[in-house]
């Protein structure tokens, strides 16, 4: 991790502007190359998340990894997931929009020092937050959006891909798709398939 990016995370650690930090086990900061043409945004960590203090762990973590490693995508390697609040809602409620407005600051300074050329929204809050407020995951998902530079892309929610595994091949196919546009806008990441 390069020193901006782990000064920001030291600092991001310590916070307490929302009330979330009364109950968090960690501050989920992110995970991934610092140096990532590719964003991936969550809305906020889970129970696991909470205890593991990395984004994207258990079932839907696991999910989220097979899809990325198909179509040669790591959290190890070649990308960067970040989530809009850093801390558990408690009993993984949605974000309220104070808690949401306070742990903004954090992420767009990620944004910032990463510079993404593409960023993908991973569920409909962040979809609503970074592409549109109507954004329809159903209908919209997999198409990419242009905004001030910055191509935007919809996903469902790998934890939705669980309830409903009929929306498994549409995720895929979404994959597929963000190979193929970071083949054709991303100069420096490299494909890996371990
Ligand atoms: S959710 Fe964000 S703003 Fe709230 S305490 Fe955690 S890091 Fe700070």
């Amino acid at each position: 991790m390069n020193t901006t990016f782990e000064q920001l995370k030291q600092h991001c650690m310590g916070c307490r502007d929302c009330a979330l930090c009364e109950t968090r086990h960690n501050v989920v900061f992110g995970v991934g190359n610092p140096t990532a043409e590719v964003l991936f945004i969550g809305e906020g960590p889970g129970e696991n998340e909470d205890l593991q203090g990395e984004p994207f762990v258990g079932r839907a973590g696991k999910l989220l990894d097979t899809m990325l490693e198909a179509v040669g995508l790591s959290r190890k390697h070649n990308i960067y997931i970040a989530n809009m609040v850093k801390c558990r809602p408690p009993q993984n409620r949605d974000p309220l929009p104070e808690e949401q407005a306070a742990c903004r600051k954090w992420l767009d300074a990620q944004i910032r020092a990463l510079s993404p050329k593409i960023v993908v929204c991973l569920g409909r809050i962040a979809a609503f937050k970074f592409i549109s407020e109507d954004f329809k995951v159903t209908k919209q998902h997999g198409q990419f959006i242009e905004k001030d530079g910055v191509l935007y892309m919809g996903m469902f929610h790998p934890a939705a891909i669980l309830r409903n595994p009929n929306q498994k091949p549409l995720a895929f196919a979404d994959f597929v798709a963000l190979r193929d546009k970071i083949q054709e806008v991303c100069e420096h990441t490299e494909f890996c398939f371990e």
